[in-house]
């Protein structure tokens, strides 16, 4: 049998008997539990010299984790740099955000180079490769340099975007080359797979082959490249378990307590200016305007841990969010009402999933998102009796199958401030009818359901 051999960014620390994280982690875990194999990564340790060795390499039951140290001139050029400076913003299409400097693409190419010197000595014959995300898009052209002939396959959890935004980084024709040396590039939504294949077919005198079974098949640069959309799920079981654990809910007590009856909308985001903050907190600023009977009686919580700090316009979106969190408050504040409380920190997930559980109204409104699994937990906690209603944007990858939440345009503040009002007051009758819906599709497209379909498509 195979061998699965995952390699993404971060190898996420794991302990027996932990529940599970975040998306990559919860559903690669569970296919290295089950078959065994190789998890491989960078550390998160900066040494004086990035080595091409694996640096550390520890074994938890069937799983083997092997790590790599960079250099401080590697991770500032590759992930601070291109990865986090270039391409995360290209890719979820906000090109004015981005800047581009043609020596941090070396050393995105440098570190995938490194990536594929360490691993493929640990490589075997009849393993599968999984590469993920928007780091290693150079990584399957570097094992190839290196003589690795297994199928190589990679998903990208962020949104890919149309030709003309993609090709805004200069270096975009190397990046499409590099990626048809992938044997399956995944994605989370048809709108991104379109993207990818709509270059690759004008751009590079790529050639559709076909579509076998819900797959399409590219040949480009005398490869053949399967693509295909597998949106990442969560086990929405282990969240409503999490969300209704007494152990759990120290955080949501307190919520409830210190709300009074008040109803509750909620989002949580990483800060990031993708995630459409800025734009959501007019939106909740122009709810209160246009509804004066919500005020004193609605409470908007906004939990947004930093992230990225160490680059530039990560520390502006904060600064600005700052501000204005404190106009809107000193604006409609009473005595005893603050209608929006901003945490910049972030929360344990099994201390999430009560809040999510309390809250009316989920609000998630990015301006673009591969996913955001926010949307799938918030209606994943939810009590199926008496469930709260999820407000979604159009640009997050969630759309595409919670079409039964109150989908909104996350520019229109308008629009957004309607549906807060519609959620609020939505007749518990339609909000189990909305949940019911929504939990169905999550339920087929599990996140085994993710991984299995994926690694099928890789193996076959
Ligand atoms: N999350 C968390 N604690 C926090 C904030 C977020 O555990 O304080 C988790 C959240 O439950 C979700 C993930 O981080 O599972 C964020 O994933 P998402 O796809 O929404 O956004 P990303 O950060 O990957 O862009």
């Amino acid at each position: 049998m195979s061998r699965l051999v995952v390699v993404s960014n971060r190898v996420a620390p794991i302990q027996e008997g932990q529940p599970t994280t975040g998306g990559l982690a919860a559903g690669v875990l569970d296919a290295l539990k089950k078959k065994g194999g190789v998890w491989f990564g960078w550390s998160g340790d900066i040494a004086a010299t990035s080595s091409n060795k694996p640096t550390a390499r520890q074994k938890v039951g069937p799983i083997t984790l092997y790590t790599v140290d960079l250099s401080r001139r590697d991770y500032d050029e590759f992930y601070r740099g291109f990865a986090n400076d270039t391409l995360w913003p290209a890719l979820h299409y906000q090109i004015g955000l981005g800047r581009f400097d043609w020596n941090e693409f070396a050393g995105y190419r440098r570190v995938n180079e490194l990536f594929a010197r360490a691993l493929a000595p640990v490589i075997e014959p009849d393993d599968i490769v999984w590469a993920h995300d928007y780091h290693l898009l150079c990584l399957a052209e570097s094992l190839r340099e290196l003589g690795v002939h297994n199928r190589i396959g990679i998903f990208l959890h962020t949104p890919f975007p149309a030709p003309p935004v993609f090709m805004t980084v200069p270096a975009h024709a190397e990046l499409i080359k590099a990626m048809c040396q992938y044997d399956l590039v995944g994605f989370q939504t048809e709108t991104d797979r379109a993207g990818f294949a709509d270059y690759v077919v004008r751009h590079c005198d790529g050639e559709l082959i076909g579509h076998p079974r819900d797959g399409l098949t590219l040949r480009a640069y005398g490869r053949v490249i399967k693509t295909g959309v597998y949106p990442i799920g969560v086990h929405v079981d282990e969240v409503r378990g999490q969300a209704k654990a007494q152990a759990n809910r120290r955080h949501a007590d307190r919520l409830m307590a210190s709300l009074r009856h008040r109803q509750l909308i909620m989002s949580v985001d990483r800060l990031d200016y993708s995630k459409g903050l800025k734009q959501r907190f007019g939106a909740f600023e122009r709810f209160l305007e246009d509804c004066p009977a919500a005020r004193g009686g609605v409470t908007f919580l906004q939990i947004a841990p930093p992230s990225r700090s160490d680059i530039q316009t990560y520390r502006e979106i904060r600064h600005e969010l700052e501000g204005e969190a404190g106009r809107i408050n000193g604006r409609f504040a009473e005595i005893d009402w603050m209608p929006l409380r901003y945490l910049n920190r972030s929360f344990p997930r099994s201390a999430l999933m009560p809040l999510y559980a309390v809250a009316d109204v989920g609000l998630v409104t990015p301006l673009r998102d591969g996913m955001n699994l926010v949307a799938k937990e918030y209606v994943a906690a939810q009590d199926p009796a008496d469930p709260g209603v999820l407000v979604l944007s159009q640009f997050a990858g969630a759309a595409f199958e919670l079409d039964a939440a109150l989908i909104i345009n996350p520019y229109d503040m308008v629009g957004v401030a309607m549906a807060l009002d519609r959620g609020l007051s939505m007749r518990l009758e339609e909000r189990q009818e909305r949940h019911a819906s929504m939990m169905q599709v999550m339920r087929r497209n599990s996140l085994d359901a993710w991984r299995d379909r994926f690694t099928a498509d890789l193996t076959g």
